[in-house]
């Protein structure tokens, strides 16, 4: 037998057709050991927070609980016959929890906003959701069992980005999840919380925002580490097909990524497409536990979904992904040419003032350094260095705002690639300010002007065309 982890994000979880499709996937994956983890409903977590961080002032609580509430009772009574054990179970539980959540509210009031609240209050939304979640599963008739994360994910104290400690948490679903697993049985659902975990002294801890497809492939590596079983899966259920090779909003007839590999996923996935964030990957790559993102309202496809895993054609291009606003800002001295230390200074200044730099070009000759932050960090780093005394006195700072443009895929390494990428440019008279590839990496990365992107990527999916493994693939399948 083997076992598949699914997770189901808040657009699975909408009503109660959503819910029959869940149960109609349960069917399709009748012979499998199966693990589900559920996000918070839809617009839950934010909710949450905007308690969290009004629970001071007291404002809109009652309005924003009685939302709470209705939003969770609203689905319980789609999905459930009125008054049947899971209705009852179902609303109990909203309750409880509801009343546990004012009790943390009033703390919050009393003793002020601290980070761990936040954690603690935006935990709720996956306690409520997967435990409906198991209740309609029993309500079909499954064995369906509930177990909260928080009492086998293991964190550090990071409370609301927090990064699991995983030999911890290996032992513990040793201990917990293992001896379920080790009797076969296919009639058997366990229903973990995403997004949420506990650190040593027992504090609620969450994940970062998204954070349920990390809770599923933390919950693989730790199932493959124990060894029960040897085929395990991870099958992230999504409300669009899979990545695509470029974002439609710049090329509409964009297709579908089929495989990628861990480290062109990673690539893809940090850049713009928002629909696998790179720790998942990080937490299973070395287990080569295959992750597919699906569409779950087309849970049949045999083929239209993205799967990434160590299988995947090197020879090829696999997306082009973007930033559309950064801020590239350079520093050029021409008195401190061969100085050590100079990139050190620089990114000292950055990181006291806790900015992350995306990008970062020297020339060799050492006369000017470029790198690249988020807009909205600009002004910060950008005062921060004119701040400094050294950067004040000997170098000029100066700043643009430009676009990235990334390329995946062994290919883009090749010299022909890249003769078409610059012809491409050229064609359009688009100018590059910066160029990325370091030596181990698929991946290419080219600044322009902002206003040119649109074009660029256009020019660029026209004229490489030939070398995306997607749309070849696409091009197969007719
Ligand atoms: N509910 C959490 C969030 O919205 C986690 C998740 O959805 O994955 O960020
Ligand atoms: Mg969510």
């Amino acid at each position: 037998m083997s076992l598949v982890i699914m997770k189901f994000g808040g657009s699975c979880l909408v009503n109660n057709h959503a819910f029959n499709k869940i149960h109609e996937i349960t069917q399709l994956y009748q012979n499998d050991q199966k693990i589900y983890v559920s996000s918070a409903f839809n617009g839950i977590t934010d909710l949450l927070l905007k308690l969290a961080k009004n629970a001071k002032k007291s404002i809109d609580i009652d309005k924003d609980m009685a939302l709470l509430e209705k939003r969770h009772f609203d689905i319980i009574e789609q999905v459930f016959n009125e008054e049947s054990d899971f209705y009852i179970a179902a609303k109990d539980w909203v309750d409880e929890n509801l009343s546990r959540l004012e009790d943390i509210l009033a703390d919050i009031q009393e003793f002020g906003f601290e980070p761990y609240y936040q954690a603690k209050v935006i935990s709720f939304g996956e306690i409520l959701s997967t435990y409906i979640l198991n209740q309609f599963l029993l309500s079909k008739g499954y064995d369906s069992i509930y177990i909260p994360a928080n009492e086998i994910i293991i964190t550090n104290d990071e409370y609301n980005n927090a990064y699991p400690y995983f030999d911890l948490t290996t032992s513990r679903m040793a201990k917990l999840i293992a001896p379920i697993l080790e009797k076969p049985n296919k009639n058997l659902i366990i229903c973990i919380t995403g997004f949420i975990g506990r650190n040593k002294i027992g504090y609620t801890t969450t994940l970062g925002r998204g954070g349920s497809d990390y809770s599923a492939t933390i919950l693989a590596r730790s199932l493959s580490e124990i060894g029960i079983h040897r085929d395990i899966r991870v099958i992230l259920w999504k409300d669009v097909d899979g990545i695509l090779a470029i974002d439609p909003e710049f090329v509409p007839e964009s297709s579908l990524i089929r495989y990628l590999d861990y480290d062109e996923a990673k690539h893809i996935a940090n850049f713009g497409a928002k629909v696998l964030h790179p720790k998942c990957l990080e937490a299973i790559e070395k287990l080569n536990i295959p992750i597919e993102i699906r569409n779950f309202n087309k849970p049949t496809e045999i083929s239209n979904f993205t799967t990434v895993s160590p299988k995947s054609d090197k020879n090829q291009i696999k997306g082009i992904s973007t930033i559309q606003d950064g801020i590239i800002i350079t520093i050029t001295s021409g008195s401190l040419v061969d100085m050590p230390g100079i990139l050190a200074k620089i990114f000292k200044v950055i990181s006291k003032n806790n900015i992350s730099v995306s990008l970062v070009a020297q020339s060799a000759t050492e006369i000017s350094t470029s790198f690249i932050v988020k807009k909205e960090d600009a002004d910060k780093a950008i005062n921060s260095l004119k701040k400094s005394e050294y950067f004040s006195e000997f170098f000029e700072i100066k700043s643009e705002e430009v676009a990235i443009i990334n390329i995946t895929g062994a290919k883009v390494l090749d010299n022909q690639t890249k003769v078409k990428i610059f012809q491409a440019f050229a064609k359009k008279d688009i100018q590059v300010k910066a160029l990325s590839q370091s030596t181990d990496e698929i991946n290419f990365s080219i600044v322009i002007q902002k206003e040119n992107l649109m074009d660029a990527v256009t020019i660029l999916h026209e004229d490489l065309f030939e070398d995306f493994e997607s749309l070849k693939y696409k091009e197969n399948k007719n």
